[in-house]
């Protein structure tokens, strides 16, 4: 049986019987890959506490006739705070979800297992939790090829400016809208704020780690930005991120404790 070695994150894990799991693997160089992890359900078991999600894993697999066998994991990075911190371990599941969602198996995106490696690191001490995660999806979806359009408008193509400002987003048409353009699709178009396009394509760019984990904006702007970008994704990922709802339960409960203190 042929075995290799690589290095990975561990996206999800299923229990498979009583005694194993079947673990979603995102490796650098072989992209997304499922294995089943022997015995790893038994607490005895050396696997057992290396095929969780949220672990960065030098693997070792042996390939097999359906699914390759995870044969030895040492675990090279836990992420400690992300475990510790309900809403930090809430946005980082939610990144590796979607990402899980987004991604082919066996294609390979070493610059999304940067991505999200990266966001991994910048979540467990960011100033503003969804700031980077906002910042996450929208540089994934822009080496997947469907980032929002934002410098011009999408119906129209006119380029903006501050005396052409964007002020309406069309999910559909995947972009950021003129004001005539805006009022031509009154029934789909959303209406926002030019300062929230511009924020949206600042995050875009912004790949400083140290820059995003400081990163602090308005709340109005990143109630606004997560409004545009869920709707950006509804229309290009159509499978369900189950995720999401407990994401957007805790956002609500931590806004109402903000109003209420
Ligand atoms: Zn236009």
């Amino acid at each position: 049986m042929a075995t290799y070695k690589t290095v990975a994150l561990v996206l999800r894990r299923i229990p498979l019987g009583e005694k194993d799991k079947i673990v979603t693997l995102f490796s650098r160089d072989l992209g997304k890959l499922r294995a089943v992890a022997k015995g790893s359900r038994k607490p005895t078991s050396k696997l057992s506490g290396a095929s969780e999600p949220l672990l960065l894993l030098r693997a070792s697999l042996a390939e097999g006739s359906s699914l390759d066998v995870l044969s030895e994991a040492e675990v090279r990075e836990a992420f400690p705070k992300l475990k510790s911190d309900y809403g930090r371990f809430l946005r980082a599941t939610y990144a590796c979800e979607l990402l899980e969602k987004v991604m082919e198996e066996r294609d390979p995106h070493p610059e999304s297992f940067d991505l999200l490696l990266s966001t991994l690191y910048i979540l467990q001490h960011a100033v503003q939790a969804d700031t980077a995660l906002h910042a996450f999806e929208l540089q994934l979806l822009a080496q997947i090829g469907y980032e929002p359009q934002l410098s011009a408008c999408i119906r129209c193509d006119n380029p903006f400016d501050t005396d052409y400002p964007p002020v309406g987003y069309s999910p559909s048409r995947g972009g950021a809208l003129c004001i005539p353009c805006t009022e031509f699709l009154h029934g789909e178009a959303m209406p926002c704020n030019a300062t929230t396009i511009l924020l949206l394509e600042r995050l875009t760019q912004l790949t400083d780690a140290k820059a995003l984990a400081g990163l602090e904006l308005p709340d109005e702007a990143l109630t606004e930005i997560n409004r545009i970008l869920r709707a950006h994704l509804r229309y290009r990922i159509e499978r369900e991120i189950k995720s999401l709802g407990m994401l957007d339960a805790l956002r609500l409960e931590q806004q109402t404790i903000a109003r209420n203190p």
